[in-house]
């Protein structure tokens, strides 16, 4: 996986270099199957597993960049944002001389679907505030943050995917998995974490937060206002974008706060060209 900056207003745009540069635009129209894990899909051609790094580019400040890779499946990795915005750290970001571009949230939009909640509200910054209700060991845990004070890298990149061993089976069956691994996902069974210890004590709902920030970056460009979450899921968090898009009155676009300009990474490369095999993992 490469990626290689683009120009100013470009946006995220995926590019499968296997098939003749295939582009793929990172935006809600393009967003293919949610089950485990986003997928976007254009006349057919799949990119899978977007949502981390999504999150790390939107979560680091990337406006605008071209994501190469050679293969349907971008790489897990450890399972968290982590690397991601290590890489993105070792290069640096350039700044591009247009303000950066908001969705500025004007009405409240929300999606319920049984227990299952998401709503986004007017607010500065960039508010979110997630509550999770797993079987243990996990149970509720809630997070609230706000991306606009920079603590992305530090209080979201590292939570780590999970998944329950009691579902491998199923996942497997599904095509989604091809064997949890220890390296890559936070692994729970009823009696407790296999494979601890945890980077923080409620790393499971930050990991959420992480899915969250990368799935709304579908919306085609970073939100200002507040997103409350509860007992979401890719789904969930793709079916909110989706109603964005059709409701044009609950949103304007706006540019940056001051003088902030657009921000872009200039070339970073991730791994050695050819992706490790992912196991997208349940979360
Ligand atoms: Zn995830």
């Amino acid at each position: 996986m490469r990626l290689v900056g683009a120009p100013a207003g470009s946006g995220i745009v995926f590019r499968r270099t296997d098939l003749d540069n295939f582009e793929i635009p990172a935006t809600g129209r393009n967003v293919a199957k949610v089950s485990y894990a986003t997928s976007l899909m254009r006349q057919s051609v799949l990119i899978s597993t977007t949502e981390h790094l999504l999150s790390a580019l939107i979560g680091f400040g990337v406006d605008n960049v071209i994501v190469e890779v050679d293969n349907l499946e971008l790489p897990i990795l450890d399972g968290s944002a982590l690397p991601y915005v290590d890489a993105f750290q070792s290069v640096g970001l350039k700044q591009q001389r247009r303000k950066r571009e908001y969705i500025r949230i004007l009405k409240q939009l929300e999606v319920r679907d049984g227990s299952k909640f998401i709503g986004v509200y007017p607010g500065s910054g960039y508010q979110i505030d997630y509550t999770i209700d797993f079987p243990q060991p996990i149970g509720i845990e809630r997070f609230i943050g706000d991306l606009e004070t920079g603590d992305y890298a530090r209080r979201i990149a590292p939570a780590r995917t999970f998944g329950f061993k009691e579902d491998e089976p199923k996942l497997r069956d599904m095509g989604l998995i091809r064997g949890v691994s220890d390296a890559c996902a936070i692994i729970l069974t009823a009696q407790g974490i296999q494979n601890g210890p945890l980077r923080f004590a409620d790393e499971f709902v930050r990991h959420k937060v992480l899915d969250l920030i990368g799935d709304l970056a579908l919306a085609g460009r970073r939100i200002q206002g507040r997103v409350v979450a509860e007992r979401a899921g890719h789904a969930m968090h793709t079916a909110l974008v989706q109603r964005l898009m059709r409701d044009r009155s609950a949103w304007e676009l706006a540019y940056g706060y001051d003088e902030a300009a657009e921000t872009r990474i200039e070339a970073v490369k991730i791994g050695t060209g050819v992706l490790p095999a992912s196991l997208p993992a349940p979360a």
